[in-house]
């Protein structure tokens, strides 16, 4: 072993798994920016150093080379094309609109995925409640 090779520090970081409602405490190991590693909280309320194996070890989502970094929207040739955020945001409200007038309100379905922060679940449940006036929401994170 080199005596002068040293690794970048491993930082800890608290926080909660989002992947369903059991809420348990873990740290989150990051080096050079990245996540290395998760370990359960042992002064978890909710887990008590425990985590399931999703919590503890799907999380390498976070640094995945095909993890969308833009905006995409599919253009006339069928192809999703790069686009700028109000590009996508416009074509969503169009198709959004478009689908209510034609279905009906209870056409749209929101379901939040397992992998957002906590924050877009809430935005997206506002959305369809305010925006359709309907309870139609969902979330994926079950363990
Ligand atoms: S998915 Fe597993 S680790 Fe995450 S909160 Fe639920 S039980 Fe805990």
């Amino acid at each position: 072993m080199n005596p002068n090779f040293s690794h970048p520090p491993i930082t800890k970081t608290r926080t909660i798994c989002g992947y369903c409602g059991v809420g348990c405490s873990l740290d989150l190991l990051v080096r050079d920016n990245r996540i290395i590693g998760v370990q359960p909280a042992m002064d978890g309320p909710a887990n008590e150093g425990a985590l399931c194996v999703k919590g503890q070890f799907a999380y390498d989502y976070v640094h995945h080379p095909e993890r969308l970094t833009h905006p995409l929207v599919r253009g006339a040739d069928g192809q999703l094309h790069q686009a700028t955020w109000d590009e996508a945001l416009d074509r969503a409200a169009a198709g959004f609109t478009q689908v209510a007038a034609k279905h009906g309100r209870h056409a749209v379905y929101g379901v939040a995925s397992g992998r957002t922060p906590t924050e877009a679940d809430y935005l997206m449940q506002k959305f369809i409640r305010v925006g359709f006036g309907s309870h139609y929401i969902d979330n994926c994170s079950r363990a």
